[in-house]
């Protein structure tokens, strides 16, 4: 759940306003505001797109829990699941670097010959 807007980091570009699917924030003059913050689906998005790591979005995800900005910022957490994904200036993207095998997941053990459909794997593997 969303739980911290940090007025020293935010520069007022209003992102996280736009890309929250459930419009958790309000607008201000400065920093966006949590203004519903039970609406809050802890997708993780608005933290992904800041672009000074200002947000912090707790794991837990129906429960508020009482954060600290100033530790939060001292162990690294502040931004880091930007960091994670490698989104930002000079960090390598997550998805650049998974070799998470998904396709060998989904498709079936034995090729497919059966009413002509044709095997969609390489010959190597039939
Ligand atoms: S995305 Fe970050 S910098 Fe931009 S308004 Fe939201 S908290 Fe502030
Ligand atoms: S974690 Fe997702 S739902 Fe929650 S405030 Fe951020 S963008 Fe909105």
């Amino acid at each position: 759940m969303i739980e911290l807007v940090s007025a020293e980091r935010c520069i007022g570009c209003n992102l996280c306003v736009k890309v929250c699917p459930t419009n958790v924030f309000d607008r201000t003059e400065h920093e966006p505001v949590i203004a519903r913050q039970s609406d809050c689906q802890t997708c993780f998005i608005c933290e992904a797109y800041c672009p000074v790591d200002a947000l912090y979005v707790s794991p837990y995800t129906d429960e508020q829990v009482d954060v600290d900005e100033r530790r939060l910022a001292e162990e690294g957490v502040l931004g880091s699941w930007r960091a994670t994904l490698g989104w930002g200036p000079g960090r390598t993207k997550l998805a650049a670097i998974d070799q998470t095998p998904f396709i060998n997941r989904i498709l079936p053990e034995r090729p497919i010959r059966a009413a002509g459909i044709s095997d969609v794997r390489s010959p190597a593997t039939s």
